[in-house]
């Protein structure tokens, strides 16, 4: 699984970060900063369901 956060997009909701804090971390700024863009297999269903949870689309998978 490869992602792709679009930080112009984001508007620092935090959701992603509750749903995958593996994968999700926030900067100073409160925007999107991940900690990894290939996350594991045992991260999968974390991030479609931050994916999902994303009030503005800033985060998608890009290659399963
Ligand atoms: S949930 Fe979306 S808008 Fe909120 S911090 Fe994550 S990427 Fe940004």
């Amino acid at each position: 699984m490869h992602i792709t956060a679009d930080r112009e997009r984001c508007v620092g909701a935090g959701q992603c970060v509750l749903a995958a804090p593996a994968v999700f971390d926030q900067d100073d700024d409160g925007l999107v900063a991940p900690l990894t863009l290939d996350p594991g297999s045992g991260e999968q269903e974390a991030v479609r369901q931050a994916v999902n949870v994303c009030p503005s689309a800033a985060i998608w998978i890009d290659k399963e």
